[in-house]
C-alpha cells in the first residue's frame, strides 16, 4: 500500500452525506505507526471502528481502538506486546464562516466550514494513539515473581550493577574526607 492510499483511508466523506448513522473500519498497522512517525511503536495493528452520525450542523465521530502493538521493553530492550483497547470522541460542527482561532481551544471538538467535502483524521488518529501510549512498558513478571525479560540481557544488566553498588565510591566524598582530616 502506497503513502497517499494509506492517507485516503483516514479521509471521511461527508459532502453530499445525508443525516444518518454511519459505520467504517481502517487499520492502523505498521505502514501507518511509520507514515506517522509514531518511533515507540515497532509493529502492530489497531484495528479502528468509526461510527459518524451525521446531522445538518453536527458530526458526531465516535472511535473504538482494539488490537496490539509493539513496544520496547525499558528494562531489556526487546520488543514487549502491547494490548490497547479504548476510545475517544469527536464533534465537529459546521458553520458558515469559521472565525479565526475557533479552532485553538478543543482538540475534540472542530468547528468546520459547513461547504467541506471531507474530514481528514489522518492527525487525530495519530494524536489518540499517542496519548494512548503507556510511558513505561516492561516484559511481565511470571507467576513466580521473575522478570521474564531476555535472560542474556538481564545478565549482563545484573553484572553491571552488581559492583557499582559494593565497590564504587563517589570521588566527591573521599575528597571531602580528606578536607575533613586537614581541619
Ligand atoms: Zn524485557
Amino acid at each position: 500500500m502506497n503513502e497517499k492510499q494509506l492517507r485516503e483511508d483516514f479521509k471521511l466523506r461527508v459532502a453530499g452525506v445525508e443525516d444518518g448513522s454511519y459505520c467504517f473500519s481502517v487499520s492502523c498497522n505498521k505502514e501507518f505507526f511509520e507514515l506517522a512517525e509514531i518511533e515507540e511503536v515497532l509493529d502492530g495493528l489497531l484495528n479502528l471502528r468509526i461510527e459518524m452520525v451525521r446531522n445538518e450542523k453536527l458530526i458526531s465521530l465516535s472511535f473504538h481502538y482494539e488490537g496490539e502493538i509493539s513496544m520496547t521493553c525499558d528494562r531489556c530492550l526487546l520488543p514487549v506486546n502491547v494490548p490497547l483497547n479504548f476510545d475517544t470522541r469527536l464533534l465537529v460542527k459546521l458553520v458558515p464562516i469559521v472565525e479565526e482561532g475557533e479552532n485553538d481551544d478543543d482538540d475534540d471538538i472542530w468547528v468546520m466550514d459547513e461547504n467541506i467535502y471531507e474530514l481528514d483524521i489522518f492527525h487525530y488518529v495519530y494524536e489518540s494513539i499517542m496519548l494512548a501510549l503507556p510511558h513505561r512498558v516492561v516484559h511481565e513478571d511470571d507467576a513466580n515473581g521473575n522478570p521474564t525479560c531476555d535472560p542474556a540481557v538481564m545478565d549482563i544488566l545484573n553484572k553491571m550493577n552488581a559492583p557499582k553498588d559494593e565497590k564504587e565510591t563517589d570521588p566527591r566524598w573521599d575528597a571531602l574526607k580528606n578536607l575533613n582530616l586537614e581541619d
